[in-house]
This record gives C-alpha cells, structure tokens and sequence, in this order.
C-alpha cells in the first residue's frame, strides 16, 4: 500500500521527502510506504493554513454551523469504525477491539468539542460611566500538532476537535511510525465541510520536520503529546519566540492499594491499567504500592492474572496483548529489564522476549511482566519503561504511600484502592498528579480535564478547559458617552 504523507491545503499530495515503509508491528512484515514530507512541504502546510485562518470564514462561521463539521467527522468515523479500528491495528499492534473503541473514542471528541463551539463566550466587565468593556475569546491563528504512536487516532483527534472548535488551523506532524488514522480523520474533515487548508496533515520524521514546526513564526502555538524528554526540548525551542505550549508527556503512574482495599476489583483494574497497548500508555499504572499487611497475598494473586494474560495477533479476539510498535521499542524494554535484573530485582511473572509459536515469530512481543524486590532508587521504578513491566513494592502507611509515589518526578495519573471514604479524600488531595482514580482505573473521559503536573506536563485536554487551551482573551473598551 502506498500513502501519500501529506493532506495539504484539502486534499491529499505525495510528501516530498524520503519514502518510509511502515513495519507492521505484528508480523515484521510491510504494512505501507509513506511518502513523507519535507521542511518545504511542512512551509507549504503552514502557509495553507495560515491562508485558511485569514480567508476561510471558519473562525466567524455560526458556531453550530462549526459543530455541523465536527460532528460530521464524528458520524463519518462512527460508520467506518471496523476499517479504521483495522488500519489502526495493523499499525500500531494493538488489539483490534480496542481500536475500534478508540475510534468510538476519537468521534466522541468530536462531538464533545462540537457541543462546546456554542460556548466560546466573553464576559462585559463595568469600568465606571461612560466606558463598555467587553471580552472576546478568540482562536489563536494556526496551530502546530505534534502526537506520538501509542495511541494516534485517539490523541490526535483529542487537539485537533478542540483546535478547530475554537476556529483555529492547524498543521499536524503525527509521529512518523503512525500517520495512516490521522491522515484518513482529514479525509473525512474535508468530506464533512471542513474548508481547505483549515486542517494539513505533514507525515515525516520529529527531528527535522517537528523542529521546524517549532521554529515557525506563524505558529501561534504548540500542542505535543510525546516524551518528557522531547516536550522539554519544544518548550525550550518555543521559548524563544514565546509561542505558547501545551505538553502531553511521560508518566509512572502509582497504583496504591490499602489493606481494605476491594481486593478483586484491584486485581482485576490492575491488569488493564498496565497492560492494555501492551503497557504502552502515558496513563499506565506501572508501578504498584500495596500496603504491607497484604502485600504478598496481592503480589502472588496479580503475578497469576498476569501469567494467564494471552499473547498474539491483534486482530485475534482472544488476544490480550499484542506486540510493541518496533523492534527499536522491545530491544529498549528489554534493556530496561536487564538492568531492574541486575540492580537486584526479581522476576515474580513474565520476563523478557516470549518463546513465540511460529505464526508469531516475526513479531516485537514482550511478555507481560512483574518485579518485585524493588527498591525507590532502581530506574525500573523511576522511569517510565513504555512496555509490559509493571513494578510491584509494599509500603507501610498512609504517609508512606504518599510520599513514595509523589518521589517521582512525573504526575500524569494515581489509582487508589481503599473502602475507606475519608482516607480517599485525603490520599486523593495529597497526590501530586493531573489525575487520580479511586476504586476504579479508567482516567480519561470526554467530559472531565485530563493532563498532568510536574514532568508530565503543561494544560488540559478534554473538557471545558481542553478548549481553552485554544483560545485567548482580546478586551475590548469602548468610549460610548458621544
Ligand atoms: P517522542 O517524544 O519520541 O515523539 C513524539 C512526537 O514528537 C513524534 O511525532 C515525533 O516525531 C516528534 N518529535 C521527535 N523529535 C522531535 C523534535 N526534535 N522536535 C519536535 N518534534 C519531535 O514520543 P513517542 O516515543 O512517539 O511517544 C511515547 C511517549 O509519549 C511516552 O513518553 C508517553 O508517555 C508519551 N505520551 C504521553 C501522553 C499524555 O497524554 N501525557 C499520551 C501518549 C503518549
């Protein structure tokens, strides 16, 4: 399958670029060539976009009239949900079912940012006699979207429904293993009415096009969802211009569990909250602090849950792990379990590259894992690992927990395990995280802000505040005595 990298100016055109053939993650085998973009095309997405903001009359457009394009999208996604769950699958190796959930996902931010069109409004402030203030919330101009490949169709409609439900235009740089979703969501844009130029899409590689994207004096602002390591590189290069940002990043979410906890339930939220996308989330629950007095019935129990989990083929439904995006991404998780190994840590389930059958052997599988014996100071429990390893310790009371999971310099997500309604009040206002969860796993809803503190990050997606992110205040002070 060959794919033309660029939709540019409202429609598709063959990136200028070198060609990357795209490995699907399952197999090891050829999935797609890419034709990628160059600087040249991304100044042509700029300059269209930049058009489109001036020109195109998206930003006065009634904002039903706005919702009607969004919500387009969204009908559009929801009627090809087994096609772009498919494509999606086979790109990233995530278990079909839970593609196709996440275009669901990606249609309902659609519809969630269209709803919210209508409610872009200013406020009249009293200067005193003789004076009208107003407020307007206006778009910014255009909009540089940078996304990674964990989760594409999800993430990026995330910035670009709230981006264009503001009346922004923007220019998206997908992460270069992972264009195919965003590059059919412009597709189905455009067929829903949005104006040419309003959304372009440049595939190609973060160091050279990413950068440039950065750089460019007509980029109003940045919104990245990636690594701590690359967002702290686009703060600093936007700092330069004072572009304003918006980062997505890096997460090792604690997972606390109380000796009252409902102790099913934890173990059964437990799995999901690490293993879905074979740990491959910003949200993973990765490392597990469970209170002494029962932290070695829990530790034997999730060991058993984890050993049971099914490997193999995304697009089979028995499946509950699928391969890791590349084999770049295994060797480093690999790395990462070699050296939890050799500081001292042990192996309580999984561990390392599967013994695979032969319809699985070309694959990047790594098998669910768990370690104990693990000490605060080890790199498997500092770092995010991005794969199937999840670290499980022990703690001693509530202060404990408390100040061992906010030792860690990201603050992405916390779950808390606990019957007891006062302690999850008071452990929820204490953790230092975007997002906590009590009883439950599940962190990102339409509806509710989501986005983290510290290293994981700067502003909110979803919700009221996603739009906002999107938007700036003009005042406005009118003399109206003759
Ligand atoms: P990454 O930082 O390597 O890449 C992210 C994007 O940045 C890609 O599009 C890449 O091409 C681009 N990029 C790379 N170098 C660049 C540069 N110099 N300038 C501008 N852009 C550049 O991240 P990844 O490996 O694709 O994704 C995994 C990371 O993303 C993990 O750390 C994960 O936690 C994080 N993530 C965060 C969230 C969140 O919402 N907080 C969600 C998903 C993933």
């Amino acid at each position: 399958m060959n794919v033309d990298g660029l939709w540019l100016d409202g429609g598709p055109r063959a990136g200028s670029g070198a060609p990357l053939t795209l490995i699907e993650p399952f197999s090891g085998e050829e999935l797609a060539t890419v034709s990628q973009g160059t600087v040249a095309d991304l100044d042509e997405a700029i300059t269209a976009a930049a058009r489109a903001f001036r020109d195109s009359g998206w930003r006065y457009m009634a904002p039903l009239r706005r919702a009607d394009v969004l919500r387009g999208c969204a009908l559009r996604l929801r009627e090809r949900r087994e096609e772009i769950g498919l494509l999606e699958a086979r790109n990233v190796g995530r278990p079909l079912r839970e593609c196709e959930t996440n275009v669901d996902l990606a249609a309902d931010a659609f519809d969630w940012f269209a709803g919210l069109t209508t409610h872009v409004r200013g406020s009249s402030i009293p200067l005193g006699p003789g004076l009208l203030d107003y407020t307007i919330r206006e778009p910014l101009g255009v909009c540089g979207v940078i996304t990674p490949w964990n989760n594409p169709i999800v993430l990026s409609s995330w910035k670009v429904a709230a981006g264009l439900a503001a009346g922004n235009a923007l220019v998206v740089k997908p992460a270069s293993l992972t264009p195919l979703s965003i590059l059919r969501i412009a597709e189905l844009l455009s067929a829903a009415g949005l104006p040419d130029g309003q959304m372009n899409v440049v595939a190609g590689p973060g160091a050279s096009l990413g950068d440039h994207l950065i750089g460019h004096r007509a980029v109003a602002k940045l919104s990245f969802t990636g690594s701590t390591a690359t967002g702290k590189h686009v703060m600093r290069k936007a700092a330069d211009r004072l572009a304003r940002v918006s980062l997505e990043l890096g997460g090792k979410s604690p997972s606390i569990v109380f000796a009252d906890a409902p102790l099913e339930q934890a173990l059964a939220g437990s799995i999901p909250a690490m293993f879905t996308n074979a740990g491959q989330m910003c949200t993973a629950r990765s490392r597990i602090l469970v209170h002494e007095d029962i932290a070695d019935e829990f530790a034997a129990r999730l060991a058993e849950r984890v050993s049971a989990l099914r490997l193999g083929s995304p697009l089979d439904p028995d499946t509950d792990v699928g391969p890791v995006i590349s084999r770049g991404q295994m060797d480093s998780i690999c790395g990462f379990l070699e050296r939890a190994l050799d500081a001292g840590a042990t192996i309580a389930a999984g561990g390392g590259v599967p013994r695979l059958a032969p319809e699985l052997a070309g694959g990047f599988f790594v098998v669910p894992t768990v370690l104990s014996d693990v000490a605060d100071d080890m790199e498997a429990v500092r770092e995010e690992i991005f794969g199937p390893v999840l670290v499980v310790d022990r703690f001693t009371d509530e202060r404990d927990a408390i100040a061992r999971s906010n030792g860690s310099p990201y603050g992405l997500a916390a779950t808390i395990w606990t019957r007891d309604l006062g302690r999850a009040h008071r452990v929820a206002s204490a953790l230092e995280a975007g997002t906590i969860t009590v009883n439950t796993t599940k962190v990102s809803h339409v509806y509710a802000p989501f986005g983290g503190v510290k290293e994981s990050g700067i502003g909110r997606e979803l919700g009221v505040e996603g739009l906002d992110e999107y938007l700036q205040v003009k005042n406005v002070i009118v003399a109206v005595d003759g």
